[in-house]
């Protein structure tokens, strides 16, 4: 689905219209921490294009892209959070999905541990 009234809060971030603490970013993909985190570590990896709206759009229109995205959480997850760590996706607003952009949350415990249950 093509991203089609006001760019998502993520678009804005990738253009450098909003800021954000960027932990990673190629070609593709951005990461971010995120503004209100859950865990010691909450990264949020998203995939620069707007075109998708979750993770159920990414996985029918771009697998490979989806497979980058994972690989790119498993990596910011190792060098961020000692390689354990949650990757969560919410899907539509009863889910607690409240932008419109794909992307997954990465939840990892901190130096001192205490991700919580
Ligand atoms: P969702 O609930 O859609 O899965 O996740 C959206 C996430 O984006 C939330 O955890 C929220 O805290 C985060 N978020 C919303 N606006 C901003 C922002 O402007 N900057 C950053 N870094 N995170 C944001």
């Amino acid at each position: 689905m093509p991203e089609t009234s006001e760019p998502s809060i993520f678009t804005r971030i990738v253009a450098r219209e909003i800021p954000a603490d960027i932990v990673f970013e190629n070609d593709t993909m951005i990461a971010f921490r995120d503004i209100n985190p859950q865990a010691p570590v909450h990264l949020l990896v998203v995939p620069k294009t707007g075109q998708y709206r979750n993770v159920s759009e990414l996985a029918a229109g771009d697998p490979a892209l989806l497979a980058e995205l994972v690989g790119t959480a498993k990596h910011l997850a190792e060098e961020h959070a000692g390689g354990e760590y949650r990757l969560i996706f919410n899907e539509g607003p009863s889910a607690g999905q409240t932008v419109f952009h794909v992307h997954a949350h990465v939840l990892g415990a901190g130096p001192d541990g205490g991700l919580a249950e």
